[in-house]
């Protein structure tokens, strides 16, 4: 045997088995690729941070109709639910349920692929390349041989917060999705959430279900809150990529939803985000990322009905309030957490007093900072390197790693979350099951159809 075919015969070994790693191992499977995923934490193999929550009260933000694993088959989720009726499409289950759907489909694949697949307990450390292959070392000291490598590390925790880092462990919880995060309510009366997005409204809710009766403060730059679904629809009309750009976009995204409602506005571009994200400058991305972002995650990324109805009646009931405001100092009093603040728009500072803090600052982008020793060893080999915008690893269009050099690199690809400086709309299920749906027929060379362009 060559060693050429030797290398073709090896798998493609996927660290990471939450929702992008596990999707693209099934996909590689049903082209016949062998496959090994590494998965570091045994619990949440199939499902990752998101669909590991064990609490029932942690919905989908995405309705049951569109949460299918596999874009060629928009009904699988429902036909596994045994959903027929509209008003059953409609629903937003529990995550815990969609990660029991993640898990069987991971081993009715992997019954399918026999000894083609292979699922690895273990942290992957560091990868070396040769030639024709790439080893990923574990942290027991084990190895893998493959054919290439894919990145499926999935969002990294929150920053460490320069402010909130002086506050002791008692008060602070610096990594909201930790299964610890909520637990021990006893003499809890005083919460403030820094960070007002999707997490925050979790860590709200497992507070509330666990039996809080307390207040929660929830502080955040602008004082934005994610906004609700509607029950159902929007009725959603497929329109062209739009031509247009910049703040010319902007002004026709507006327009589109003062005639036909701001929801299926947003929902209308979801085909064309990435071309459009794709399709500006850098300098443009960043002044999105800089004026915009916020907005459009109030607007894109919505709290199911259910969830937005609790938080509206804490609200109403004066035990949750949003605050728009800049975070200046943490310190402990009388064994309280004393943090001050600056109110949007004015000069004063605000000092108030909590017995829990909670970082839902969102996801660290600085791969330099996440403590993570594959991460390191890979920057230190040059082998990957943060996008432009701080968002992730650079990556090309097909998910191949830049190398430190720029060079694109065939052994070392990314799907996921950590793609997002290059596709920006890669965080949730129908666009990261797209995306490794792609990735799967590249990396089986699948991709040309028969005869194609010969
Ligand atoms: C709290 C939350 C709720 C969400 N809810 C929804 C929703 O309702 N609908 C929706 O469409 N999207 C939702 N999302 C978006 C979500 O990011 C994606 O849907 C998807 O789950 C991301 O999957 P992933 O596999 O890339 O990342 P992750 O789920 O984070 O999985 C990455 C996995 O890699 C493992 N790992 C990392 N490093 C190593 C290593 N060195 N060695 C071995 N293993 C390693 C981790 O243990 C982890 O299990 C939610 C996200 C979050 C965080």
């Amino acid at each position: 045997m060559t060693s050429r075919t030797a290398a073709t015969n090896l798998p493609i070994a996927i660290v990471g088995g939450g929702f992008s790693g596990t999707l693209l191992a099934i996909n590689l499977m049903r082209y016949g690729v062998r496959v090994v995923l590494i998965e570091r934490s045994a619990g949440q193999l199939a499902k990752g941070v998101a669909f590991g929550t064990r609490k029932p009260e942690h919905l989908l933000n995405v309705r049951a109709a569109n949460m299918s694993a596999f874009p060629d088959d928009a009904g699988h989720f429902l036909r596994w639910m045994d959903f027929s009726a509209a008003d059953e499409a409609n629903r937003f289950v529990p995550r815990l349920t969609y990660g029991m759907y993640l898990r069987e489909q991971l081993v009715a694949a992997l019954a399918k692929a026999g000894p083609d697949a292979r699922i690895v307990d273990g942290e992957a450390c560091s990868i070396d390349f040769a030639e024709s292959a790439a080893t990923v070392r574990l942290a027991d000291g084990d190895t893998i041989e493959s054919r290439a490598v894919v990145l499926a590390l999935g969002n990294f925790p929150p920053a460490p917060h320069a402010v909130l880092d002086a506050l002791p462990e008692r008060l602070y919880r610096p990594d909201p999705w930790h299964p610890a995060a909520s637990g021990d309510l006893s003499g809890l009366e005083r919460v403030l959430v820094v960070g007002s997005g999707l997490t925050a409204a979790d860590v709200v809710l497992s507070l509330e279900s666990a039996g809080f009766g307390g207040e929660v403060t929830v502080l955040s730059r602008r004082g934005l809150k994610p906004l609700s679904h509607a029950e159902s629809g929007p009725v959603v009309t497929p329109v062209p990529d739009p031509d247009v750009r910049g703040a010319r976009l902007v002004r026709e995204v507006r327009r589109r939803a003062a005639e036909i409602g701001w929801r299926a506005a947003v929902d209308a571009l979801r085909p064309h985000t990435q071309n459009i994200w794709r399709r500006h400058s850098p300098a443009t991305q960043a002044s999105f990322l800089r004026h915009l972002r916020p907005y459009w995650d109030i607007h894109r990324h919505r709290l199911a009905p259910s969830v937005a109805r609790r938080l509206e009646e804490m609200e109403a009931q004066g035990r949750l309030r949003y605050v728009a405001g800049k975070l200046c100092g943490a310190a402990t009093a009388d064994g309280l957490a004393a943090i001050t603040y600056r109110p949007r728009g004015e000069d004063g500072r605000v000092t108030l007093e909590f017995d829990r803090v909670y970082n839902c600052a969102g996801p660290d982008g600085d791969l330099a900072r996440v403590d993570a020793p594959l991460l390191a060893h890979l920057l230190e080999q040059g082998r990957i390197r943060g996008d432009i915008h701080g968002l992730g690893i650079d990556v090309d269009h097909l998910g191949r790693v830049r190398s430190a050099d720029g060079l694109v690199q065939d052994r070392l690809l990314a799907a996921g979350p950590v793609t997002k400086g290059e596709a920006w709309e890669i965080v949730a299920v129908p666009d990261i099951r797209r995306q490794v749906w792609g990735l799967a027929r590249f990396l089986a060379d699948e991709h040309w159809v028969g005869g194609e362009g010969l």
